[in-house]
């Protein structure tokens, strides 16, 4: 293992009912509050009516910021900033699913910051302060409830891109299951298929002696994996819900990042595509991973027989390492289409006209991933084996 430092001041509440907890842990920032949210889920499925009751029992002066686009976007974060500004903002709430969420954090420092929030994306200035912020989660996957990123969009540029800041962590986060029932087949697959992406970011390593490591990310994969379809098949069971919705926040609120170093190679590749696209996050990291995959195989063959055996209980007996390992590859591809992830960019119409833009759009940073640094080339290979 690498040396580390854990370091997650997130308050996780956790259950059903626990909404009920709002008013205390919200209070404790002030009374001035801006609440964040999308495109209008929470007031078809009463999760809006719940936490508006709850602020207005609290006394609270509540501001609004409604529809935060999935992939938010720079020009929302601004109209946020300036109502902060204008209207002397406490504290922020924001009630959703990751894009809500990533777009709370960035207004929570740019609400605190004289120039534009985008210096902070494009690392030409570090956050110094920000609001405090908690957030009412609503859709499993992402796990910016409990951890410090953000990912946003500048559609004037076709840049997504991520950032993070120990001022970026919310105060608290409420996550009841029983929000998450309403989310569509569709975004609860997408949902899963980022869960497990997170988890494969970081089990794609070259960090020796991560067996405690190794174990929590095959446990989380073989979880979502035997869960996923029992929830496709009955959508409001409240325990398959809320498997689902633990794996994610465990998935990336840097559990799994102790002591090892993750790749993340294929999120980029994914916010190129998104950047330019529009894509659903999770639907171009289930077309993505497997090319990623079979690209890197052999920088670690046995990392990849291993991810077989153990996540997709494939019989080695009497086949090369390689086998296996492409065995594995193959089973994780077959798992996100039989729960009905795409697996081609031409699912999305997406063919190889803007394959330059994305690669520039990957490289932003030079070459980048760290189970294998990809170039140019390997981006276009990955792309292409992609379409
Ligand atoms: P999302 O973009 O927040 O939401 C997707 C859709 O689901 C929206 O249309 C939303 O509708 C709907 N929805 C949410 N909750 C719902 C509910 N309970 N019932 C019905 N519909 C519901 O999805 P996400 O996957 O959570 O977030 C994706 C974004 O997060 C991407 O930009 C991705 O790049 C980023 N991301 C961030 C991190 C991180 O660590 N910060 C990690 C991975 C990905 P409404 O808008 O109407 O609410
Ligand atoms: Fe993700």
């Amino acid at each position: 293992m690498n040396p580390f430092i854990f370091y997650n001041p997130t308050k996780l509440i956790f259950g059903r009912g626990q909404l009920e907890q709002l008013p205390k842990e919200l209070s404790a920032y002030g009374s001035k509050v801006l609440l964040v949210y999308g495109g209008g889920s929470i007031k078809r499925n009463g999760v809006y009516d719940q936490v508006a009751g709850l602020l207005k029992g609290m006394g609270a002066e509540v501001h609004e910021l409604s529809g935060v686009e999935p992939n938010p976007r720079l020009r929302t974060v601004e109209r946020g900033v300036e109502i902060c500004k204008a209207q002397q903002i406490d504290v922020l709430l924001a009630v959703g699913g990751g894009s809500v969420i990533d777009c709370t954090k960035a207004i929570a420092v740019g609400a605190k910051y004289e120039g534009s929030m985008w210096d902070f994306v494009k690392r030409k200035a570090l956050p110094k302060d920000a609001l405090p912020f908690g957030t009412v989660l609503t859709l499993a996957a992402t796990g910016s409830e409990m951890n410090s990123g953000s990912v946003i969009t500048n559609w004037d540029t076709q840049e997504k891109l991520g950032w993070g800041s120990p001022y970026a962590f919310p105060k608290f986060s409420i996550l009841d299951p029983e929000f998450t029932a309403t989310v569509p087949e569709d975004q609860t697959v997408y949902g899963m298929v980022d869960i497990m992406s997170h988890v494969l970011e970081q089990y794609f390593h070259h960090t020796p002696h991560s067996p405690v490591q190794d174990g929590l990310a095959e446990a989380l994969l073989k979880t979502v994996i035997s869960t996923a379809p029992k929830l496709l098949a009955e959508p409001t069971n409240f325990e398959h819900r809320e498997i689902i919705l633990y794996s994610g926040t465990m998935a990336l609120n840097g559990l799994l990042a102790m002591g090892i170093k993750g790749d993340w190679a294929t999120h980029n590749l994914e916010h190129a595509v998104s950047a330019v696209y529009d894509i659903p996050h999770g639907g171009g990291l289930a077309i993505l991973f497997p090319n990623w995959m079979n690209h890197v195989l052999d920088e670690n063959v046995g990392r990849f027989k291993q991810f077989a055996v153990h996540v997709f209980n494939i019989d080695p007996s009497g086949k090369s390492d390689r086998q296996v390992a492409e065995e594995g590859i193959q089973a994780l591809r077959d798992f996100w289409t039989s729960i009905g992830a795409p697996s081609r960019l031409a699912d999305y119409k997406i063919d190889d006209k803007n394959f330059d833009v994305m690669v520039d759009r990957t490289l932003f940073n030079g070459p980048f991933g760290n189970f294998k640094r990809l170039d140019r080339e390997d981006v276009l290979a990955i792309y292409r084996a992609s379409l």
